[in-house]
């Protein structure tokens, strides 16, 4: 009988071993093929010193803006008009709701749909009890080391004045643009972007508008965050995930604590939380998560590349290791958090009322009432209300990797960051560019900050920073974009 099964068995497993290596070296590198270009030269030390001034204004957002940082920013304003002066004579200016500017650089086809960059001018406020952290006073705009300090150095003057450099060179240059150029700079991103982007975007669909494409700040380039990967890796977010808090509430009798009846508010709601994070919605490597594995895999070396290759074979394997990191768990899934739980106001009382937010970043393909009809099922208690709290929206459309507008991108990167591999992505956070969702045919989520794992929490933390060399690269990076957009890189090198 075993002579019988064996043959058969290795034949089998040869096929599989066959299939396997067949797979990984035949899905080839999708890296774009384009010579390097020469470095726009310009004085990159004048350009950090324009942006520390930046830093220096306490464009701070937080609910309720005050008059002293309405100041502030109209003090930022200022000094864009300062600094750009060209810009500002080539661009028409607009300011929307107060605080927040809209400009134009009107195109030479007026048949061609515009193009939109963005950048935000609003910052987040330094935690309370980490300012002794700080290397360098967050507000003193300081250049240490080859570095910007401080608030906004990076999220998100960095790319709002690198835009303004490169739109001052090329407008000095005699340079206009093929397709109109809108710049958008809310001022209250860091609190949901309503009377910054979101009225822009109300205001130029009410004047017809519509974009070819749009870019935001988003994800970065990575050194040594993806594993298996030996270079630096240019993440395109082509989508961003949606926003919902559940609030749910528990109801019970209340009473005297010597006298418990078998359910509690509090202990029903914290079986019902238990659940909720024991019984996650789906996770699955698809959509933009398989988009961005099939485009790296071929990059990669060694076991990452076969098991991402062949994901027909290995797919649960490489499903169950992704979910156990927080950053790619939240690629393949929609996440669940448990944020806020309240219940009970005495030792010896039990409450009639217990109360908890569950916080829901919803991957594309869910839907917010997807997720409210996966947490009433998962709930399961009548005793416990499930209803939507503060404000929610639905995760944005796909934009596609195959489009013109992302080959722009793709090739920009290629030809100033040699050696980097571009990849479309998922933005797992939001940004202001999901308002121009309903006015644009792509949206792409990506600034040339280069970040290495122990960066990243300078992001909204403690030492933000960037470097004088990269906000260069920034700039270099705006320019041969919209060079590359009017379709005269050659002439302008
Ligand atoms: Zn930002």
């Amino acid at each position: 009988m075993l002579k019988k099964i064996l043959p058969g068995l290795a034949a089998i497993l040869a096929a599989l071993l066959l299939a396997v290596a067949i797979n990984t070296l035949r899905q080839g590198s999708r890296q774009i093929d384009v010579p390097p270009v020469q470095p726009l030269a310009f004085d990159e030390n004048a350009a950090a010193q324009r942006l520390a001034a930046a830093v220096r204004l306490r464009t701070i957002s937080f609910d309720g803006q005050s008059a002293a940082s309405a100041a502030e920013f109209r003090k930022l304003h200022a000094l864009l008009k300062k600094f750009f002066p060209r810009a500002h004579a080539a661009l028409k200016r607009e300011t929307v709701n107060e605080l927040s500017l809209l400009y134009a650089w009107p195109g030479s086809d007026p048949a061609a749909k515009p193009v939109m960059l963005m950048a935000h001018q609003d910052v987040v406020p330094i935690a309370s009890g980490t300012e002794r952290d700080w290397q360098a006073d967050p507000f003193a705009g300081e250049i240490r080391d080859g570095f910007v300090w401080g608030r906004g150095a990076w999220d998100n003057k960095a790319n709002l004045f690198a835009i303004f450099e490169a739109i001052e060179t090329l407008a000095a240059s005699g340079f206009k643009p093929r397709q109109t150029l809108y710049i958008v700079a809310g001022h209250d991103e860091e609190i949901g972007g309503e009377q910054g982007a979101m009225a822009i975007a109300a205001l130029l669909q009410s004047r017809g508008v519509r974009l070819d494409f749009v870019v935001d700040e988003g994800l970065l380039i990575t050194e040594g965050i993806l594993k298996g990967l030996d270079r630096p890796a240019a993440l395109i977010g082509i989508a961003e995930k949606g926003y919902l808090t559940l609030a749910l509430a528990a109801k019970a009798r209340p009473g005297h604590s010597s006298m418990p009846p078998p359910e509690t508010a509090i202990g029903m709601l914290s079986a019902a939380l238990a659940r909720l994070e024991d019984r996650q919605m789906p996770a699955a490597i698809r959509g933009v998560a398989a988009e961005m594995f099939d485009t790296l895999a071929p990059e990669m070396g060694g076991v990452n590349r076969v098991l991402l290759s062949n994901l027909w074979l290995f797919g649960p394997v490489v499903k169950s290791q992704l979910e156990k990191g927080a950053s790619t768990n939240a690629m393949l899934r929609t996440t669940t958090a448990l944020t806020v739980v309240q219940g009970g106001n005495k030792e010896n009382v039990l409450p009639g009322r217990a109360e908890a937010l569950v916080n829901f970043r919803i991957l594309p393909g869910d839907t917010g009432n997807g997720v409210s009809a996966h947490v009433k099922a998962t709930v399961a208690n009548e005793a416990i209300s499930v209803a939507r709290s503060g404000h929610a929206n639905e995760p944005t459309p796909i934009s596609p990797s195959a489009a013109p507008s992302y080959r722009l991108i793709n090739r920009t990167i290629r030809e100033l960051f040699s050696g980097t591999v571009v990849a479309p992505s998922l933005m797992i956070a939001a940004t202001d560019s999901r308002h121009m969702a309903s006015i644009a045919d792509a949206i792409y989520r990506f600034s040339p900050v280069r970040a290495k794992s122990e960066d990243l929490p300078r992001f909204h933390g403690t030492n933000e920073r960037i470097s004088v060399a990269n906000h260069a690269e920034l700039i270099r990076f705006y320019h041969r974009l919209l060079l590359n957009a009017a379709g005269t890189p050659e002439e302008k090198k």
